[in-house]
């Protein structure tokens, strides 16, 4: 019996995970892969939120996980022009970021099990029932309260929803060696069809970067182009792969057909669809809505309440998102020029909050 089972072990469980052990709760993080491992991410520190939640949480991220200290972004829209949104971000592999910040809550006392998928969630006298598969064998668990960090496609969402079919999206990465031949040191987000979306973004990583982004395939063709005329020697990327990176639910909560929290159980970062929409950032938002559900968790446990806290403690962040999200709404109304400075002012807006 835990006190607290914290599904996923991206930054949205490591910080749940350590803030419940901190504050003495008995507490399991289960990760179904093995770690450390990779997420299809930029792996940018973006924005105060990020930044300042990891510091206040972690400390400072070692020199050794972070790749490159960036100066910001260059917003390009081909044929109408470039903003850059100055805004200094480490970038970093998520693999390494993420396992130091397990590695944290491991040290504060947070059991992590890794290779354990969780399967399904069952009500339970205690809480709930968690049926797992663990190093290939089947268990069950039981826990007072649960924590559902596993991102965007998350189990523990669709056990609480099992009848909701939520649209989520699909992002696609690539690496590729040597260098793009942009401004060394700003990360590039190429609008191609001088639109809003979709766009593509150009991160150094290692001795090589990553291409990605979401609706990235019919549109790749066009910024390689774009790329070569800039006097980049195209090569065959060396990897790729691709995730399910988004699930649409902000409009499902402000219609009341979505909560992220019922009883015991209490959805986080991705799983509650807890992004900056402007970006697709959701590192930030994934630390404070972990903490906000841990500390909800924490005062709670055991007494059918938790949801209830959590649900009134996001509402500030909530109120944040919604300002974002007419943001966005705003930008698509615009074209050229304007547009550039519109997406350029909601990074901004998105970068400072916090
Ligand atoms: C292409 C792309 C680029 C991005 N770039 C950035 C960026 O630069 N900066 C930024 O801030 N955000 C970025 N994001 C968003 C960011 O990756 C997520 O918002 C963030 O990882 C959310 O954290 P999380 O802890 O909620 O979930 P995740 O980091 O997704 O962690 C969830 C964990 O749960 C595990 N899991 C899932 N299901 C189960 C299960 N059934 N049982 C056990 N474990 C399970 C997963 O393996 C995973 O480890 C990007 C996203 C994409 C797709």
């Amino acid at each position: 019996m835990y006190d607290v089972v914290v599904v996923g072990a991206g930054p949205g469980g490591a910080v749940a995970g350590k803030r419940c052990a901190e504050r003495g709760l008995r507490t399991l993080v289960l990760e179904k892969r093995r770690l450390p491992r990779e997420k299809v991410c930029s792996g940018l520190v973006l924005g105060r939120l990020a930044g300042n939640l990891i510091a206040q949480e972690f400390g400072p991220i070692p020199e050794e996980i972070v790749l490159r200290h960036m100066d910001g972004i260059v917003l390009w829209m081909p044929g109408i022009g470039e903003r850059r949104v100055a805004w200094p971000t480490p970038i970093t592999w998520r693999k390494d970021l993420d396992y130091w910040m397990v590695q944290a809550a491991q040290a504060t006392g947070a059991e992590v099990w890794d290779d354990a998928l969780l399967r399904k969630i069952t009500p339970s006298e205690a809480g709930s029932t968690l049926s797992l598969r663990r190093d290939g064998a089947e268990q069950d668990i039981e826990a007072r309260c649960v924590i559902g960090a596993d991102g965007a496609y998350s189990t523990v969402r669709r056990g609480m929803y099992p009848d909701e079919e939520f649209v989520t999206s699909a992002a696609y990465r690539e690496w590729y060696p040597g260098s793009p031949h942009l401004d060394d040191g700003w990360v590039y987000v190429v609008f191609p069809m001088g639109e809003y979306r979709p766009n593509v973004w150009l991160c150094p990583k290692d001795d090589g970067f990553t291409f990605e982004g979401a609706g990235v395939k019919p549109v790749g063709g066009r910024v390689r182009a774009l790329l070569r005329d800039a006097g980049w020697t195209e090569t065959a990327p060396q990897w790729r792969d691709g995730c399910v990176s988004r699930a649409i639910l902000f409009e499902h909560l402000e219609a009341g057909r979505f909560t992220p929290a019922r009883g015991n159980i209490l959805l986080v970062g991705d799983a509650a669809g807890f992004q900056f929409p402007i970006s697709g950032e959701g590192i930030g938002t994934s630390l404070e809505s972990a903490l906000l559900a841990a500390d909800a968790v924490v005062a709670h446990s055991g007494t059918g309440a938790a949801a209830e806290a959590y649900l009134a403690a996001i509402e500030p962040l909530l109120g944040t998102l919604r300002e974002c999200y007419a943001e966005v709404a705003a930008v698509r109304a615009q074209t050229g020029e304007a547009l550039l400075d519109a997406i350029a002012a909601a990074f901004l807006h998105s970068f400072e909050v916090g």
